[in-house]
C-alpha cells in the first residue's frame, strides 16, 4: 500500500487523510497539538460555496483607513507586524488589476462548484449527513446602496452560477423574525448550507482515520525532507524523519516556513478572525446571516448563535484581543433581537489566508513527492473535501477534476 505522512490535522489535513485511506493509502498524521484550538475547531460553519472574491482593495477607497483608525474595527494591523506584512500587501495589491481578479474569482468558483458535493460525501462516509443544514444564508444591508455599490460582485457571483435573489423587509421579517428593523433588504444565498459543529466533524474524522488504520504522531514539524529521490518526508521535533511516499504539507497559517524550508515561496498571513458564541441563542436565526455593512456574520450552531468577524494581522505569536470578541457581540446584540448571552464563549482563530485569496493545492516545484495543501483563508472548511480530491488527483494520475494550475505554489516564483 502507498504510505502518505501528512504535517497538520486541521480540517484540511484530516479530509486529506480520509481521502487518501478510501483511496487505498495508509496515513500517517503528524500534529503538534491535535487538540489545539484552531481555526478548524471554532469558524463560522458555513459551507460558504458563492464565495468567489477575492479580497482585494478595489474600489475600497479610505474605507480600510476608517477601519484601522477604530480600535475594534473590522480590520486591524499590528504595529510590530507591519515590516512582514510588506510583502503579502504588496501581492494583495495586484489581486486589483482587473484581469487578475477575473481569473482569480474564476479559479475558486472553479474550487467552490464541487466543494459542497465533496464535503457531504465525506460527511456521509463518517456518518454525520445530517450534521449539515441547507437553508442558503442571507445578506442583510442597512442600505439598499451599499447591494448598489456591491453589484459588480454579485453579477461576476451570477455569471458562476451561483443562485442568489433579492428580499425585501417583508420576506425578511418572515424568515428572520429576531432580526432587528434596520435592515432595507436582504439577498438569499440559496446554495449556502451550514453545519452544527465544526469542532464535532473534526474530532470525528480524527476518530474514523484512526479506526481505519491512521496513525497519530504528536510532534512539531520542524521542516520538510527530500534527501530521497522516490520519497519525501516530515522531521518531527528536529529529531527524526517520517519519511512517505508522499508529503502533505497542510499547517495552515503554519505553513510559510515549512514551505521556504525546501525553498518554495508563498505569500501567506494568519488573519485573525474572532467570534463569540451564545449557547442559550442557538435558535434566535434559521440560517446564517451576513451583515453587509458592519462585516460580521451569526450562525445558528447546535452549540450555539456564534457572532464573529474582524481580520486582525498580527503575527502567529501575539496574544488574542478578545476586545475583539466583545465587540462583535456588542454588533450582535444592535441587530439580533432576544439574544441571551448567559455563558458566552470567546475564540479567536489564525485564518490561513494568501495574498490572492487562493489556496495552494498540488506538488511542491522543488520535490514531486512534497504536496502542499493550505491557505484556504475564509473558505477552509467550505473547501476542505474537494481540496483532498484535487490533491489526490495529482497522485493518482487521475483527471483533475477542475484545472489545478491557479492552485499551485508556483504562482508564487
Ligand atoms: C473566525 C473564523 C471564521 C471562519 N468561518 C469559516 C466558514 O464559515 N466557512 C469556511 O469554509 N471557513 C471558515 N473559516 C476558515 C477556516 O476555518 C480555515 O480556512 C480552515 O480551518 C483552515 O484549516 P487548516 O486545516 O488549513 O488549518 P488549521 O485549522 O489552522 O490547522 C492546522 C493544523 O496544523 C497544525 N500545525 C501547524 N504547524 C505545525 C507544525 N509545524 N507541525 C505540526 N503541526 C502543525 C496545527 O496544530 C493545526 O492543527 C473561518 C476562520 C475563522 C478564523
Amino acid at each position: 500500500m502507498p504510505h502518505v505522512v501528512i504535517a497538520g490535522a486541521g480540517i484540511v489535513g484530516l479530509s486529506c487523510a480520509w481521502y487518501a485511506q478510501r483511496n487505498g493509502w495508509t496515513v500517517t498524521l503528524v500534529d503538534k497539538d491535535f487538540e489545539g484550538d484552531r481555526a478548524s475547531h471554532g469558524n463560522a460553519g458555513g459551507i460558504a460555496i458563492s464565495e468567489c472574491i477575492p479580497l482585494s482593495l478595489a474600489g475600497l477607497g479610505l474605507k480600510p483607513l476608517k477601519w484601522l483608525l477604530d480600535p475594534v474595527g473590522p480590520l486591524s494591523i499590528r504595529p510590530s507586524h507591519l515590516l512582514n506584512l510588506l510583502p503579502w500587501y504588496l501581492g494583495l495589491r495586484k489581486v486589483s488589476r482587473p484581469e487578475n481578479f477575473i481569473q482569480i474569482s474564476k479559479a475558486l468558483a472553479d474550487l467552490n462548484a464541487y466543494s459542497l458535493n465533496a464535503f457531504e460525501e465525506m460527511l456521509k462516509d463518517i456518518g454525520l449527513e445530517n450534521e449539515i443544514h441547507h437553508k442558503g444564508a442571507l445578506t442583510v444591508y442597512e442600505k439598499e446602496s451599499t447591494f448598489k455599490a456591491e453589484s459588480r460582485d454579485w453579477e461576476i457571483k451570477r455569471s458562476h452560477g451561483v443562485k442568489f435573489r433579492e428580499v425585501n423587509t417583508t420576506e425578511l421579517i418572515q424568515l428572520e423574525p429576531n432580526l432587528s428593523n434596520k435592515f432595507e433588504m436582504g439577498v438569499m444565498i440559496e446554495d449556502w448550507a451550514h453545519i452544527n459543529d465544526p469542532l464535532f466533524i473534526v474530532q470525528t474524522l480524527r476518530k474514523v482515520i484512526q479506526q481505519r488504520g491512521g496513525e497519530f504522531i504528536k510532534g512539531t514539524v520542524t521542516s520538510i525532507a527530500i534527501d530521497r529521490p522516490n520519497q519525501a518526508g516530515v522531521v518531527v521535533d528536529d529529531l527524526r524523519t517520517i519519511y512517505a511516499d508522499k508529503a502533505v504539507i497542510a499547517t495552515g497559517a503554519w505553513s510559510k516556513n515549512l514551505a521556504s524550508s525546501i525553498g518554495d515561496n508563498v505569500l501567506i498571513e494568519s488573519e485573525r478572525g474572532y467570534n463569540t458564541t451564545l449557547p442559550q441563542s442557538a435558535k434566535l436565526l434559521n440560517r446564517e446571516v451576513i451583515f453587509a455593512e458592519r462585516m460580521f456574520v451569526a450562525t445558528p450552531l447546535s452549540i450555539g448563535l456564534r457572532i464573529g468577524g474582524a481580520a486582525e494581522f498580527a503575527g502567529l505569536n501575539a496574544a488574542p484581543n478578545f476586545k475583539r470578541s466583545d465587540a462583535l457581540l456588542s454588533l450582535g446584540r444592535n441587530f439580533i433581537q432576544n439574544l441571551d448571552e448567559t455563558n458566552p464563549k470567546k475564540w479567536m482563530g489564525n485564518r490561513p489566508t494568501t495574498a490572492d485569496s487562493l489556496p495552494v493545492i498540488g506538488p511542491s516545484g522543488r520535490h514531486k513527492h512534497v504536496l502542499y495543501a493550505f491557505g484556504h483563508g475564509h473558505l477552509g472548511l467550505t473547501q476542505s473535501a474537494s481540496t483532498a480530491q484535487l490533491l489526490f488527483s495529482h497522485l493518482n494520475n487521475d483527471s483533475c477534476p477542475i484545472n489545478p494550475s491557479p492552485y499551485l505554489i508556483s504562482r508564487f516564483g
